[in-house]
Formats: structure tokens, C-alpha cells, sequence
């Protein structure tokens, strides 16, 4: 099984990230920093990775926090924005489910004198002050760059499945990928589909579609996450077709990591949730104390082009080669990628 054949899986589990759960005790002269997940379905990593993440960063930092779950419902997003203010958080982090509700909750929260940050999605259009993420046309181009070195030189139709077109990342997550693959010639474009809420039913059935629509014919797919990933590898698997079609994927999840060593995903992006939430942490003590944030420069928000002050951070690919990168920066633990399947 993969826990033999594979390096990842071999050496010594030191990966234990030390997560511990509890409450914060600390914090007045910080405030209380909210955070709004964006859902449990679009990506394991939300309550998987950045919640526990999260809890580490602020518990570390001595910061009173909550941290909630809007679970894909931006009316639920607003009403825990409202509860939260009312509640008396300084600062708010969310991670939008669209742009126009994620401004909406934003011009609400400052009216009210609470500060905002967009924590790994930019909120198009709205009013935070600093927005916290991973270079996310970055990610798309080592997406992109990953699918040609598993694809090589010959000619390959390529199908893409991007994440959700209301999520300004999967505008960058495509753009960076195509930004690599467009000007290498001997790769033809012969599906591509954005899937509404980065929902994994839908993409299967859409990359069913896609394929029927190109006769079978795919050699390789740009996934823009590990869930979508996982659902083209679903089809392909009917199909007979999974480990020979290279898919790519990105979150580094227990599940994108297993594909990667079985070789039916080509690679995934890893993230580590330790750096953004720490980022985070770090943004929300300057607000709440009146302080500036260090920030790594700022993003142009292309609804109206003005430029918000921002910590972008560098993502990793991953590949059959380095998983053990992933265990070792205790973004998974071995116990739980090195299972047989
Ligand atoms: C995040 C990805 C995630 C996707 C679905 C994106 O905005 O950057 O890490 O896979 O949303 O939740």
C-alpha cells in the first residue's frame, strides 16, 4: 500500500502541528476579534486547517476571539456579522461568500466602528482595511506550471474546473493558470467551467458533461482545489481513466495528499494554515490597538481600482516528491495522509 512505497509515509511522524482546544482568557487591551468561516462544503481546510489554526494564533497572542461558520449561507453570514458587533468585537475578519454581501457586511460593521479584513477572499467593492491571504495568481500559475510538467511536451487537450465565480480567488487561481499553460502551444483548451459554490456534486457532474462533450478526449485537467480535483478523479475513474489523466488540486487536504501518492493527482498546493491565520492574528492586534499592520504590499480591487493593504504570502506545490514537506510544517499529520485507502 502507499505507506510502504512512499518516503512521505516512512519516516517518523514529526509533524504534530500541537493544536489544543479551549478558550482564551486574556485580551482586554486587544479587544475581541470576530472571524466568519465561509462554509464546511467548498473545502475541508475552513474548519479542518484555519479554525484550529486560528484558535492556536489568538490563545497565543492572549486575544479574546470567536470564530463561527456561515455554512454557504451569506443571510447567516450577515446575522452572526450583526450578533458578533452586537457583542462588542473590535475587529472583524471574514472570509466572504460573494463580494456583494461580504462589502454589505463590511460598510455595516465600520458605520458601527468596527474594523474589517478580508481573510484569504478580497471582498470586491468593499471596505476592509487590510486583506490577509496567499498570492493567489501565484497559486494559479503553479497550478498551471504543475499540469505541464506532468503533461510533458506532447500535444494534450486540457480541461479546467475553476472554483466559484462569486470567489474573486478563482478569477486569480484561472488567470495564473492560463497565464503558463496559454503560451505553450501544443495545449488545446477543450472544456472549461467555473463551479457555482466550489461544490463537488456539481463538478463531478460537470466534468462529466465536459468529457462526454469532448469525447473522452482530455489528457489532463486543471482543478483549481483538491475537492474539485477529487471529483474529476471520480469520473475518470469510470471511465478507467484516473492516474493516466494528470489533476491538479490545491489545500494540501488529507484527501488531495492520498490522491497525490496514489498518482491519480498530479499535485496540490499547500498553504499553510498556521502562516495566514498567524498573519491574521498579527493585523487584528495592530487594528484593535490603533497600530499599522506590516503589510507585504497592497492589491488593486478590480471593481474600482483602489488598492488595499495587504499580507500576501507564498504558497507551496506539492507533488509525489515532497509531501513530506506538508507533514513536516505539521499543515497534515502522517498518521492521518499515510492510511491505506
Ligand atoms: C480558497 C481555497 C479554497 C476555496 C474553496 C478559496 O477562496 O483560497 O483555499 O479551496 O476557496 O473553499
Amino acid at each position: 500500500g502507499l505507506s510502504m512505497a512512499l518516503t512521505a509515509c516512512g519516516g517518523d511522524d514529526s509533524g504534530d502541528s500541537g493544536n489544543d482546544s479551549g478558550s482564551s482568557s486574556g485580551g482586554d487591551k486587544a479587544g475581541k476579534v470576530g472571524v466568519i468561516l465561509p462554509d464546511t462544503e467548498s473545502s475541508v481546510r475552513w474548519e479542518s486547517a484555519d479554525r484550529p489554526a486560528l484558535e492556536a494564533a489568538f490563545k497565543e497572542a492572549g486575544v479574546d476571539y470567536d470564530i463561527q461558520n456561515a455554512e454557504g449561507d451569506a443571510e447567516k453570514m450577515t446575522q452572526i456579522a450583526d450578533t458578533m458587533i452586537g457583542n462588542g468585537v473590535t475587529v472583524l475578519a471574514i472570509v466572504n461568500l460573494d463580494s456583494e454581501s461580504g462589502a454589505a457586511i463590511e460598510e455595516k460593521a465600520k458605520s458601527q466602528g468596527v474594523a474589517t479584513i478580508d481573510y484569504d477572499r478580497l471582498t470586491l467593492g468593499g471596505s476592509a482595511e487590510y486583506y490577509v491571504s496567499f498570492d493567489n495568481t501565484k497559486v494559479g500559475e503553479l497550478q498551471g506550471q504543475g499540469l505541464a510538467d506532468c503533461l510533458g511536451d506532447e500535444d494534450a487537450n486540457i480541461v479546467y474546473l475553476n472554483g466559484s465565480p462569486t470567489d474573486n480567488n478563482a478569477t486569480l487561481f484561472a488567470e495564473g493558470a492560463h497565464s503558463v499553460l496559454d503560451p505553450m502551444t501544443n495545449y488545446t483548451v477543450v472544456g472549461e467551467q467555473a463551479v457555482p459554490d466550489w461544490d463537488n456534486e456539481q463538478a463531478a457532474t460537470i466534468f462529466q458533461q465536459l468529457y462526454t462533450a469532448a469525447d473522452g478526449k482530455v489528457d489532463g485537467v486543471l482543478a483549481a482545489n483538491d475537492g474539485l480535483g477529487g471529483a474529476a478523479i471520480s469520473i475518470l475513474e469510470g471511465n478507467g481513466q484516473a492516474g493516466k489523466v494528470p489533476v491538479t488540486g490545491q489545500d494540501a487536504t488529507v484527501e488531495g495528499l492520498q490522491n497525490v501518492l496514489a498518482g491519480t493527482q498530479c499535485m496540490t498546493v499547500y498553504k499553510s494554515a498556521t502562516q495566514e491565520a498567524g498573519a491574521l492574528a498579527e493585523v487584528a492586534i495592530a487594528l484593535a490597538n490603533g497600530d499599522e499592520a506590516e503589510t507585504t504590499g497592497t492589491t488593486t480591487d478590480s471593481s474600482d481600482n483602489s488598492e488595499v493593504p495587504s499580507i500576501l504570502l507564498t504558497p507551496q506545490a506539492i507533488t509525489k516528491d515532497n509531501v513530506g514537506d506538508v507533514i513536516d510544517d505539521g499543515g497534515q499529520k502522517a498518521e492521518d495522509v499515510c492510511v491505506d485507502k
